[in-house]
């Protein structure tokens, strides 16, 4: 059988990152934000696990986008679809059609198989893994394969979804009359998706099981030059209110070989990742082929009818369509931050590099980590009532092992832009020192007014 990705291909794509990525890797292994997976049965390609801050960055992540679709947009509503559909909706999307997925490339030698756009974007030309000549590029389905049933043969085929995109187009009509909405109106989701890439790599960018958060928004064929542009805005607002540095942004519009054949206008946002200028996002106007389609194949009726006119028509539909791990990956490289020499000692022999990740406050893994000065227990007792108190608020972290500075930088490490210090003093003057974690600055705070302090920190919403 020929072989669908190459062990080589991912070295050499790898062997062109630069430093930056190898600390980021090795941060996320140390620190528990991501893990290889299954690990101790040697990997898998493709495939990572989120630790226990990694986790709750990417949840962040998630809730940041939800707040923004559903809470800051009206008339975008919200569902949880099932991975597993019927096979035909795949027929209707045109995934399972010959000459629609991703081009390969075949190595006319050694039969394995490439990315035609990867292999043009790096510029190679002939075979990677043994320099062979390569074929023409051709079209292979993406979509991996199950069976549901206690039979496997053709009539239990399925697919894992390649997109969340299509849970929502069979949800449209249902979504429509439950919620009484008119255009224009948006569904939206965040849920797994899965494809059989060819070449995954660059640690979490390209995966084979990887989350969405997509929105699709519904509009009259009148009103789409209208919100193609309107959602450019909109999605490029939401990663700099999250303190994405605006030079590591930009809209790439796609080229015309490289545009859907149903797409009227597609352009990605792209964020400077330590390999290069790569798509987190795309923001497309992708006509009427969705709701069309699956009124072709479903036998339902999805059209609508123009009030003023009376005609017939099927809504636009404008996507904005991003990934959860490629955006955790892009939050965590833009946060990293090395400050040469040290800040948080002054012992000159022990001065090292130390890694700050200055995430925004809501995508923190942590907000707060309460830090008793000594593992006396006249401190701990109040360090842990203090951590009780806030965590039934706030992810709070509650750290009494090694010296004051190495939990500091520990906290650092992981983005915690709070660290609350119990001392000596404490047991005196009935007060705590917060530090903030990219000043440094320290303020001396009441434990009693600690709650009020975080809320105003923490709570409030640009
Ligand atoms: P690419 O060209 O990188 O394969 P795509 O254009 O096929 O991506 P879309 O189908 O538009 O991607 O998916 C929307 C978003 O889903 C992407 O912007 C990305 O954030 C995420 N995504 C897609 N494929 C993957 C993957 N293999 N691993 C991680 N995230 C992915």
């Amino acid at each position: 059988m020929v072989e669908l990705w190459s062990t080589s291909m991912v070295k050499k794509i790898k062997e062109n990152d630069n430093d930056l990525m190898d600390k980021i890797v090795s941060l996320c292994k140390r620190r528990g934000f991501i893990f290889p997976g299954s690990e101790i049965y040697g990997g898998m390609a493709g495939i990572y696990d989120y630790g226990p801050v990694g986790a709750e960055l990417k949840r962040n992540i998630k809730e940041a986008w939800r707040w923004e679709m559903f809470r800051r947009h009206e008339h975008i509503y919200e569902v949880d679809s099932s991975i597993l559909m019927q096979r035909k909706v795949w027929e209707a999307s045109g995934h399972t059609s010959a000459g629609f997925t991703d081009p390969l490339q075949e190595c006319k030698l050694c039969h394995h198989r490439f990315r035609a756009d990867h292999l043009a974007e790096a510029g190679v030309k002939q075979c990677p893994d043994c320099g062979g000549p390569l074929t023409e590029a051709k079209k292979f389905n993406l979509l991996v394969e199950t069976h549901l049933g206690p039979v496997q043969d053709e009539s239990s085929l399925t697919y894992l979804r390649g997109e969340t995109t299509q849970g929502i187009y069979v949800n449209y009509a249902n979504v429509k009359t439950a919620t009484r909405a008119s255009l224009p109106f948006g569904i939206g989701q965040v849920g797994k998706a899965f494809r059989n890439e060819i070449t995954p790599g660059h640690f979490t960018y390209r995966l084979r099981e990887f989350e969405q958060m997509e929105q699709q928004y519904f509009v009259h064929p009148d009103d789409a030059p209208k919100y193609f542009p309107y959602w450019k805005k909109e999605r490029m607002r939401w990663y700099l209110e999250l303190g994405i540095n605006k030079a590591n942004l930009r809209f790439r519009p796609h080229e015309k070989g490289e545009l859907a054949h149903y797409a009227k206008a597609a352009e990605d946002i792209e964020y400077k990742f330590p390999f290069g200028w790569h798509e987190i996002e795309g923001i497309h106007n992708r006509g009427d082929w969705d709701l069309s389609r699956h009124s072709q194949f479903s036998g339902q009726d999805l059209s609508e009818t123009d009030p003023k006119t009376g005609k017939k028509f099927y809504p636009y539909v404008i996507e904005t369509s991003a990934g959860a791990d490629r955006l955790a990956l892009a939050f965590l490289i833009d946060a990293y931050t090395e400050i040469a020499g040290g800040r948080t000692t002054t012992t000159k022999s022990i001065k090292e590099t130390e890694v700050v990740l200055k995430f925004d406050k809501r995508i923190a893994p942590f907000k707060i980590a309460v830090l008793p000065l000594s593992k006396k227990e006249q401190l701990t007792t109040i360090g842990q009532e203090i951590a009780a108190n806030l965590r039934a608020q706030w992810m709070t972290d509650y750290d009494e092992t090694q010296s004051i500075g190495k939990r500091y930088r520990r906290q650092d490490e992981i983005g915690t832009p709070y660290c609350v210090t119990v001392d000596f003093e404490s047991l005196e003057d009935k007060a705590v020192t917060v530090r903030e974690r990219d000043t440094m600055e320290q303020e001396r705070i009441k434990i009693g007014e600690l709650g009020g302090y975080f809320k105003e920190k923490l709570n409030r919403i640009k």
